[in-house]
């Protein structure tokens, strides 16, 4: 293997992307697999090169003394002009033969670098990522290797800071700026490293998790649903069905498709896409909220007995799963055709099995209705909440009761809370990992519409079937649990959404961040100082108030916290990975100085 041309420390030229203009860089390593190296320029940007692409500095000083004008040497040291090192020579003509070159050669070493770039990327090692030395102040100045995930602002942000384009030639400004999208974006969208244990874990997943709601509610109808007891009898097979369920259910599902059609609520834009578009989602899931509670107190006014859910609980849950099914083959087959630039980041590894269970488009829309966004808060969260109703008013007519139990109240109460929250905090879901990494596929279908309203109504329905008296200080105690729970939940989330949305706010000045060469800050104090994820610590503890009314006799009301904390270890590994791959040294300072993820002192 020949040796590497350059030592590491050596001063050397390098050609700057998509130029054919090199300034001065010093050489950090040297990759002996990819014949890479990586050299850092004068403003601290990194970058790999390929040794075609790196000159020493003594053949540019010969042609400096042959060609002064239009020696990029000079200009990457003049001051005066701009500290950029791309500002291009300005008297210098090329023939046109000359430029159809230059036009070839821009274009081979902007896709060149680009590969290098996601290289680097995907190994995760530890460069530089245009950190500032200093941990807290507001300078945003600096460039990242990761940009690539973001072509649109951050590689405009590139080529301006280094005033790549030619004054002259903007229409080759804008020849190159969309050839670095178009082949970032290519680059960009495969998943590379699969999650949920891969192709043959998500495969099982696909059977588990309907077998798990499946069992969940078998046993929750036991008399004596301890573990002693599993597995459950299992039901004759055409009980599980019934057609009228099934209408009942598409029903209320359209029912929640009109209501969020309709042109009510303030409309907003999402993130910015990888194609640079962004979305346009209508907030109005608070008004679908109380329209469903208007149209439910209608049908409780002239008598109609809700308790049918409670009845049909599980033909319900079938006709969920079915549905849900029947809608991830139809958002798989009409991924296919999506283009390229469509694509979930986190769904798109040409593996059938896993890009159907984790979703393979990221944003499907019928027009401008958006499948995602439509079901992560619509028919299964606010279904959560009619069946949790159902339940309590199945617990009052079973028991022959005047009144609701209170631990029937307290879970209707704080499950009631935290769905208003999430409707009336509606906007913030479009910063979550699900709407802008995750497609929508199995996973989220199945999630949103059988998972969250069947399992996470598991202590509603448990109570129905399992009485559970508490005393008011017990449930006193449990409310200030509940309340602590969400203070964090709440307060967390809104400094991190405030935050993001306009970082320079006033009311924000006390916090301290570390700036990213995203541009993004990321909060060092406050609550996102605390641990690493507070509004994950939040939320669990409110997931164990929500188990405590139902006393201590079974586990199975204590399915959802224990679920929840495994799902949000996994989450919250699951973010980090992509925060690392973001903000690189930035993030590992964040580690440093806030060392807990959700427990403090425990984990
Ligand atoms: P988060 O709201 O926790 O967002 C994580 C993102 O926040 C990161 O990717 C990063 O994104 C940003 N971030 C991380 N650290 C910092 C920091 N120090 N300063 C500023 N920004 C930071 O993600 P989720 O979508 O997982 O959760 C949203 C809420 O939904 C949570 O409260 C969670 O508990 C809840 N949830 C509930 C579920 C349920 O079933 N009930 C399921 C899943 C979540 P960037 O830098 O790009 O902005």
């Amino acid at each position: 293997m020949p040796n590497p041309r350059f030592a590491d420390g050596e001063v050397v030229m390098g050609r700057w992307p998509g130029s054919v203009l090199y300034y001065e860089v010093q050489v950090t390593s040297y990759d002996d697999v990819s014949h890479l190296y990586t050299v850092k320029y004068k403003d601290g940007t990194e970058l790999q090169l390929k040794e075609s692409d790196i000159r020493s500095q003594s053949s540019f000083k010969h042609r400096k003394s042959q060609s002064s004008s239009s020696s990029p040497s000079r200009r990457s040291t003049s001051r005066s002009r701009s500290r950029s090192p791309g500002r291009p020579g300005r008297g210098r003509r090329r023939s046109s033969s000359q430029r159809r070159e230059h036009k070839d050669d821009k274009k081979k070493t902007v896709q060149e670098t680009n590969l290098a770039l996601l290289k680097l990327s995907e190994n995760n090692t530890r460069r530089y990522n245009g950190e500032p030395d200093s941990t807290e102040r507001n300078d945003t100045s600096c460039i990242s290797l990761e940009q690539k995930l973001k072509p649109d602002l951050e590689i405009e942000r590139v080529l301006e800071q280094y005033s790549l384009h030619p004054r002259k030639e903007e229409k080759k400004r804008e020849e190159l700026y969309s050839e670095i999208i178009k082949t970032a974006e290519k680059a960009a969208s495969k998943t590379k490293e699969l999650e949920f244990g891969g192709r043959i874990g998500t495969f099982m997943l696909i059977f588990f998790l309907p077998a798990a709601v499946f069992y969940l509610l078998l046993m929750c109808k036991q008399d004596d649903p301890s573990l002693m007891n599993f597995p459950p009898p299992l039901p004759a097979l055409e009980s599980l069905w019934e057609a009228r369920v099934f209408g009942v259910f598409l029903l209320w599902f359209f029912l929640q498709v009109l209501f969020s059609l309709l042109p009510i609520g303030k409309v907003v834009e999402g993130l910015t896409l990888s194609n640079g578009r962004k979305l346009q989602y209508r907030i109005n899931g608070f008004y679908a909220f109380i329209l469903t509670a208007a149209a439910i107190g209608t049908l409780l006014y002239f008598q109609f007995e809700l308790h049918y859910l409670y009845d049909h609980f599980m033909q319900f849950a079938v006709a969920a799963a079915a549905f849900s099914l029947v809608l991830s083959i139809y958002l798989y087959i009409r991924s296919l055709k999506a283009p390229e630039e469509e694509l979930a980041p986190g769904g798109n590894s040409g593996h059938f099995i896993y890009d159907f269970f984790t979703g393979h488009e990221l944003n499907p829309r019928i027009g401008s209705f958006d499948l995602k966004y439509f079901c992560e808060l619509r028919p299964g969260l606010i279904g959560w909440v009619v069946i949790n109703l159902a339940m309590l008013l199945a617990e009052m007519k079973i028991h022959n009761q005047s009144m609701p139990s209170l631990s029937m109240i307290l879970v209707n109460s704080f499950q009631l809370l935290y769905v208003v929250d999430a409707l009336w905090n509606e906007e913030a879901i479009l910063t979550t990992m699900d709407i802008t990494h995750d497609g929508f596929g199995f996973m989220l279908a199945f999630g949103d519409l059988v998972w969250v309203p069947f399992v996470y109504s598991l202590q509603a329905f448990y109570l129905v079937g399992h009485p559970t008296a508490i005393s008011w200080p017990v449930a006193a105690a449990i409310t200030v649990l509940n309340g602590i729970g969400y203070y964090i939940f709440r307060s967390a989330n809104s400094q991190k959404n405030n935050f993001r949305r306009n970082p320079s706010d006033p009311k924000l000045a006390y916090l301290k961040f570390i700036p990213t060469a995203t541009g993004k800050g990321l909060l060092v104090t406050g609550w996102w100082g605390f641990v690493r994820h507070p509004n994950y610590l939040g939320d669990i503890i409110m997931a164990l108030a929500w188990s405590l009314p139902c006393g201590f006799t079974h586990i199975l009301p204590y399915f959802y916290v224990i679920y929840f904390i495994c799902l949000l270890v996994h989450r919250e590994a699951r973010d980090e990975h992509h925060c690392k791959q973001k903000y690189g040294l930035a993030w590992e300072r964040y580690c440093q100085r806030v060392p807990y993820r959700i427990f403090p002192y425990i984990y």
